[in-house]
């Protein structure tokens, strides 16, 4: 072990409650230069990276080439279109349990919205989509290309001139350094009866128990949490969300975790640079393997993701 890596201490306190973690595993090897572990709080039922990697980290990680941008895909010509198509087909699956609780024209706000690539597809669906994340340049293609309204910044510092229908946190939830303030602040931009739709890796699912530390969608460091369902319900209900739908199967992330844990080099960042045709053929054929194993675990309620809806009770 190098002076300059040493292994985190493993005494740490929760970051939601401040009581004491546990800890869970260590990572086995260094990331980026540093060490990390993963720890677990039994109260808030959540599990947390530890330490929190520093802001300098997470902007040379985000701000490398994390996203697929539109512009740089058009570039890969027809095996990026396939890819993309497929994408947003898994994408719509995902969010049809929204989707068939909304009527068109009610108004969604995507946090954290990334590509927008889920946003434009909400937007053909027929409804009233406005966008959220922090890089600005990103935020300027979606709305140029799509007319989609950006808001750059952390929510609860942005002044939004109405409420929602809906707000969706795809993915977004497990990166944030405050989640609770930011759930706050989004509870509050909801309409009454507004809903929230999250996806976010499932601390309590059968791939963390097989892969652990090698589990693709642990994702050290940008992961900062690691939900389980009962402990997004406790966080979800401090807010007087009520959980109205449920379910662990991701149709986007379930069979991917499972592929690029057992061979980390078919990870998606790591296929967007080379593009590599014999890499993402086997890529969705072990996808294609790993559905039956998807299926089980879904049932038992153990799938890779929790993927929930909740809706904002009016208080009495
Ligand atoms: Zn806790």
């Amino acid at each position: 072990m190098s002076k300059t890596s040493p292994m985190p201490a493993h005494q740490s306190h929760c970051p939601l409650c401040n009581r004491d973690g546990r800890l869970a595993f260590d990572m086995p090897a260094a990331i980026y230069e540093r060490r990390f572990s993963v720890h677990a709080c039994d109260v808030c039922r959540i599990g947390y990276t530890y330490p929190f990697p520093s802001d300098n980290l997470l902007y040379e990680i985000y701000f490398g080439e994390y996203w697929a941008r539109e512009s740089a895909l058009e570039k890969r010509g027809l095996l990026a279109w396939g890819v993309q198509t497929f994408n947003a087909y898994r994408l719509g699956i995902m969010i049809r349990p929204l989707v068939k609780k909304l009527t068109a024209g009610m108004t969604i706000l995507d946090v954290g919205c990334g590509s927008g690539q889920l946003a434009v597809y909400l937007q053909s669906c027929g409804f009233k989509v406005e966008v959220n994340d922090i890089d600005a340049e990103l935020l300027a293609e979606i709305e140029t290309r799509h007319g989609i309204r950006g808001y750059c910044g952390d929510l609860a510092e942005i002044d939004f001139q109405h409420q929602y229908d809906a707000i969706i946190f795809n993915n977004v939830l497990e990166h944030l350094r405050a989640p609770l303030p930011i759930i706050e602040s989004a509870a509050g931009l909801l309409k009454n009866d507004g809903l929230i739709f999250i996806e976010v890796p499932n601390w309590e699912s059968t791939q963390l128990q097989v892969f652990k530390a090698r589990w693709y969608h642990l994702a050290i460091p940008q992961h900062l949490y690691h939900f389980s369902p009962t402990g997004l319900d406790g966080i979800m209900q401090q807010y007087a969300m009520k959980r109205v739908w449920f379910s662990t199967f991701s149709p986007r992330t379930s069979a991917a975790g499972y592929a690029a844990s057992l061979r980390p080099e078919l990870q998606p960042v790591r296929l967007r640079q080379t593009w590599s045709k014999p890499k993402i053929l086997l890529y969705l054929t072990l996808q294609l393997l790993a559905l039956p194993l998807v299926g089980i675990e879904s049932f038992l309620g153990k799938g890779a993701v929790v993927r929930a809806m909740y809706r904002k009770t009016t208080p009495v």
